[in-house]
């Protein structure tokens, strides 16, 4: 079998991985980098030499995983896509948006290769799609030669899979983004830990070190408390968001407190276009799938309205009365809801930002993590700049694997061979370590970007 990591960089970035088994050649995702512009955001699609793919298979329908795919499709229009029922149903309105997104950026930017592909290219994705349920298993065949698929329940996103590829008596496992807790819209993943020869694994938390006495319940716990503290103190909330997962995640948490009474019942809350349109395919797939508990009535019970019916909010603007913003993207990248709505909190000590999931190097996110209070950050996009006066907080729910969960999990499978996927380098390291130190006969691949690897 041969390898090859097709991503930006060694970095999280835009997931893209390539193998060959035999007569086959299968791409795992093809996403795009959320936090570069252009056709630098795209996987190196160079590499790919001049063997067409069989398949691609994805994995979930965040956009680092998928955003690329029409690219792609131009390219290699014989390949098949393979993907989860729940995420056939995500991809075109995850895509779409994107491609919103990129016409919009055109106009205001100036970008010009924006968008990366038409409408047109995503619908016709449709043709070459092949949805599988998850948790079962499918045959292809190529001539004489064939390989088994497996989609396993990720937990992480609605629709996430983990994929097990079995050639003649080798196992292949990819992790795909996975997480092992139970969230309020989703159960966690159903690995079993049988034997395999090859694991590639996400290293997303290689660097997050969750402390003894913490877990999401106290987190959950700690959240709502900050957020009734600074309601009380007659302030407002941002809580930066994926769409797709986080977002209604988020939503289900907040009705849980106020079903309880631990928060008022009466605080307007705001959620952006993206997430609120995704909630009529999610309630549709909740209703089919036991794993899946995000109802339609969380949004009606709300009363949540559009970020568009907020009152205009300008950068360094008081809102008029506590809101929670509950707005993508969960990194505040430039020109998003959330990052326009810090630039209106930022400054004004009675309100919050309250991070919920993970912050990539560069982000606008991580930079106001990392900005002491009282210290000016600055919105380079809407030209305004702002003291830190505002509390700011992570909070550690991540929707990604705790590193020694992962770590005990591969021990488990015990593989011959561990290749460190969808992780910054830093991150990577620190598995490599640990497995040099507890698991010294698994033979570990750190692999470079573009480098074919025989294993
Ligand atoms: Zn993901
Ligand atoms: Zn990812």
């Amino acid at each position: 079998m041969y390898f090859t990591d097709l991503g930006r960089k060694k970095e999280i970035g835009a997931h893209c991985a390539s193998i060959k088994i035999e007569s086959f050649h299968i791409l795992v995702d093809c996403g795009m980098d959320p936090g570069t512009i252009g056709t630098e955001s795209l996987p190196q699609l160079h590499y790919l030499d001049s063997t067409p793919l069989d398949l691609i298979i994805i994995t979930h329908c965040h956009l680092d995983h998928i955003g690329a795919l029409p690219v792609l499709m131009r390219r290699q229009p014989q390949a098949r896509i393979l993907l989860s029922v729940p995420s056939q149903s995500l991809l075109f309105p995850m895509l779409e948006n994107s491609y919103h997104v990129m016409k919009r950026q055109r106009e205001e930017s100036g970008i010009k290769e924006y968008p990366l592909y038409s409408k047109e290219e995503i619908e016709s994705l449709r043709e070459h799609l092949c949805s599988m349920p998850l948790d079962t298993t499918r045959i292809f065949q190529n001539q004489n030669d064939e390989i088994e698929i497996r989609f396993v329940a990720a937990g992480h996103i609605p629709g996430a899979a983990s994929v097990l590829l079995q050639h003649k008596h080798r196992k292949i496992f990819f992790s795909g983004d996975v997480l092992f807790r139970d969230q309020y819209i989703l159960k966690g993943a159903r690995w079993s830990k049988a034997h395999v020869d090859t694991l590639v694994m996400e290293t997303t938390r290689g660097l997050s070190e969750r402390p003894k006495d913490q877990t999401a319940q106290t987190e959950t716990i700690r959240l709502i408390e900050a957020i009734n503290a600074t309601l009380q103190q007659g302030g407002s909330i941002l809580i930066p968001s994926f769409a797709l997962g986080r977002m209604q995640e988020i939503l289900m948490i907040l009705h849980d407190a106020r079903m309880k009474k631990q928060i008022p019942s009466d605080t307007p809350i705001f959620a952006s276009g993206l997430g609120l349109s995704l909630t009529e395919p999610l309630d549709q797939l909740s209703a089919k799938n036991r794993e899946l508990i995000f109802k339609q009535h969380i949004i009606d019970d709300l009363k949540v309205r559009s970020i568009q019916q907020s009152p205009y909010l300008k950068p360094g603007q008081n809102p008029s009365k506590p809101s929670i913003f509950v707005v993508s993207s969960g990194m505040m990248s430039e020109n998003t809801p959330s990052y326009n709505v810090a630039a209106a909190l930022l400054e004004h000590p009675q309100h919050g930002i309250f991070f919920v999931g993970f912050c990539a190097d560069d982000t606008p996110g991580k930079k106001l993590l990392d900005t002491p209070f009282g210290e000016l950050f600055s919105f380079d996009t809407l030209r305004h700049r702002a003291p830190v006066r505002a509390r700011i907080e992570h909070f550690d729910l991540s929707g990604h694997a705790d590193r020694e969960e992962l770590l005990q999990m591969a021990l488990q499978m015990d593989p011959r061979v561990i290749i460190l996927d969808h992780g910054d380098g830093e991150a990577r390291q620190w598995f490599v370590d640990n497995f040099a130190e507890l698991a010294p006969h698994i033979q570990i691949l750190n692999p470079e970007v573009g480098i074919e690897y025989s294993i």
